[in-house]
């Protein structure tokens, strides 16, 4: 059975009914370009997913990498495919034109990469890594930073990391033991090990910049005394040669679940003499920098948690479609012919909900990809600040809901394929095994929620908070002129009511009580908000469908946006209303999980 990888009439909705995204031509960033442009650098990613990375996709699953005692190998193939990436221009899409970039707005950069993510899951990781990396350093690195490593890492000749985590600090950084020592030649010196470095080794560029935070000797305890270093593999001559070896080594590599295709390495820095570290701005101020990368890969990590699900939900619609068994209980006739399980209500079921997960979590992250696009390039100051709130306010979610119900979405297709899903025979197997990974890299889900109702709430009297509710007022009075939405609109309003009940009334336990109580249930908390944000971008897919219903669009088209009506219905009656329940535990501060004692389990 040949399977889309990912629907096309979809990615059109969103990126052109939904986000509007021909109206981003306006904007002098990206006057060279047009529809058409944005389409071709689509087609051309599609034609590269299908061409270099969907043959190998399980290749990369079961060969995984190898240390020779030297060097980390991946299969060939991989850095072929990943060639053709970088050859199209494609890992440097939304760069700069000085920079050998193309200036295409990221909202189409992310559909373009949602094609290669889909085919090529996690290999893409090489690549996407070093564009943050390489986005880092043009942000906050000085000239020099910039033209040594910026350039070959956006020419595909070095590829860049984020090396963060240690064997002991992961989601607390601010315990982080690496240490930085300025030597007498003025140069600094890095020691220390991490760890899950993911593309920290392998034999696919011929040089790799490490993004490393690290402590100055004598710097403050805690995440006020931590830098950032660029910390590359090989040093560089000033001819641009490659020069000594700078006591990058691998010490381990990491065999996982999933994400196979991207190595994961512990590596240690400077056992003999330290690594030579160039320093990024200015000491201490480390973390704040790597925010900028981080907050880029948060929005990454949600893209590839919905993308994931998305090409989940199709390959199991597509053999839905195709695999006939069983009868209709209203069928007692043995010997009728069977049906394609899609008749099956509880198949139905089954696709629905990956549908109303998949494409409003990609809905989410498209959204968020315009948000940090408008920080930079909306046409005033005012929208840019606007934008740059929402964003704030918004990442934990970006993150979190699609990495948390992709992996949702792709259980469910495993379920619809039933035993041939648990085989490796077809792809959503793998999908979850890659997926698995979200909810836990760039900040867990438990850490997401605390950053949500701890910081990103209360901070700036809440003006991220309110901004957010404001925007899904508006979308209300806009629903509210549709007839068949009017009901949707009633509920979210209702959401909405107990969604302020419920933060004021934890901002005021934040303030008066037990905070590791009130705490406690945070991961409710951001659930509750995601499941509205969602369902706010549910009707917003619906005001789409509803004005082109009425136009009375060609039997396909229609059923199309029937389709998206069906969703947000699905939506709106199995998912919303979960949020009753998470609000009570929450404003009943439920100590079930705060009072557990270690020694009762
Ligand atoms: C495949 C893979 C790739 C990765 N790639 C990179 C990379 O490229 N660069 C990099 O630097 N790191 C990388 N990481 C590391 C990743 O970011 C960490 O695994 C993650 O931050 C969590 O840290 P930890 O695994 O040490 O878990 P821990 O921090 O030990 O957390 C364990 C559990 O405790 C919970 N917890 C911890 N602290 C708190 C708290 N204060 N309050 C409530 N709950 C808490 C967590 O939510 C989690 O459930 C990668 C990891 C993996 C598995």
């Amino acid at each position: 059975m040949a399977a889309k990888i990912l629907n096309e009439r979809d990615i059109e909705f969103m990126l052109y009914e939904l986000f509007d995204c021909e109206s981003l031509i306006t904007r002098e960033r990206y006057q060279d370009h047009d529809k058409q442009t944005f389409s071709s650098v689509i087609e051309t990613a599609k034609t590269i997913a299908e061409k270099f990375f969907l043959p190998i996709r399980q290749k990369l699953d079961i060969h995984q990498p190898t240390f020779d005692g030297k060097k980390v190998h991946v299969i060939p193939e991989l850095k072929i495919a990943l060639d053709a990436v970088i050859d199209s221009g494609l890992a440097s899409a939304t760069a700069d034109y000085e920079l050998d970039g193309m200036q295409l707005p990221p909202i189409i950069a992310n559909a373009a990469n949602a094609y290669l993510t889909a085919a090529g899951s996690t290999a893409l990781g090489y690549i996407s890594l070093t564009t943050a990396n390489a986005n880092l350093l043009e942000a906050h690195g000085s000239p020099t930073l910039i033209e040594k490593w910026v350039k070959p890492m956006r020419s595909g000749q070095y590829m860049g990391t984020m090396a963060m985590t240690e064997p002991g600090c992961g989601s607390g950084l601010g315990d982080l033991t690496t240490s930085a020592v300025l030597s007498d030649d003025g140069q600094y010196r890095i020691s220390g090990n991490k760890i899950f470095i993911s593309g920290g080794d392998h034999d696919l560029s011929e040089n790799i910049v490490h993004l490393v935070l690290a402590r100055v000797k004598g710097a403050p305890k805690g995440v006020k005394g931590i830098s950032l270093f660029v910390v590359p593999k090989f040093l560089v001559n000033d001819d641009g040669s490659l020069g000594n070896d700078n006591e990058v080594a691998l010490s381990g590599l990491f065999h996982k679940m999933g994400g196979r295709a991207h190595t994961s390495t512990a590596l240690s820095f400077g056992e003999k003499n330290g690594s030579v570290g160039y320093l990024v701005g200015q000491e201490n101020l480390g973390l704040k920098y790597m925010f900028h990368m981080m907050n880029e890969a948060r929005i990454f990590v949600g893209s590839m948690a919905a993308i994931l699900a998305l090409t989940g939900y199709q390959y199991s619609l597509d053999y839905a479609k195709d695999r006939p068994q069983g009868r209709l209980p209203s069928s007692k006739d043995p010997h009728s012919p069977m049906v394609n399980i899609i008749e099956h209500a509880d198949v139905r079921r089954m696709l629905l909900a990956q549908k109303a997960y998949s494409e409003g979590a990609y809905a989410l992250v498209l959204y968020g990809t315009q948000l940090a696009d408008d920080e930079k390039t909306a046409p005033t100051q005012e929208e840019r600040e606007y934008a740059h709130l929402l964003l704030d306010f918004l990442t934990p979610i970006i993150k979190t809901w699609p990495s948390e119900y992709g992996p949702k979405a792709n259980d469910l297709a495993i379920q619809v394929l039933a035993g041939h899903g648990y085989i490796n025979e077809h792809p959503v197997e793998l999908f979850y095994r890659d997926n698995r990974l979200n909810p836990i890299h760039e900040g867990t889900t438990g850490i997401q929620s605390l950053d949500l109702l701890a910081r990103k709430v209360p901070i700036n009297n809440s003006a991220g908070y309110s901004a957010t509710l404001q925007e899904i007022e508006r979308t209300i009075v806009v629903a509210n002129g549709f007839p068949n939405l009017v009901i949707y609109s009633k509920e979210l309003t209702e959401a909405l009511t107990n969604l302020k009940e419920t933060t004021q009334f934890l901002l005021s336990a934040m303030a008066t009580k037990n905070i590791d109580l009130v705490l406690s249930n945070s991961v409710k908390y951001l659930e509750l908000f995601g499941n509205i944000i969602i369902a706010w971008l549910w009707l917003k897919q619906g005001i789409v469908s509803a004005k082109a219903i009425e136009k009375q669009p060609h039997k396909d088209d229609l059923a199309f946006y029937q389709g998206k009506l069906q969703a947000l219905q699905y939506f709106y009656r199995f998912e919303l209303p979960q949020i009753y329940l998470w609000s009570k535990i929450l404003t009943n501060l439920d100590d079930s999980s705060y009072s557990m004692q270690t020694q009762w389990f």
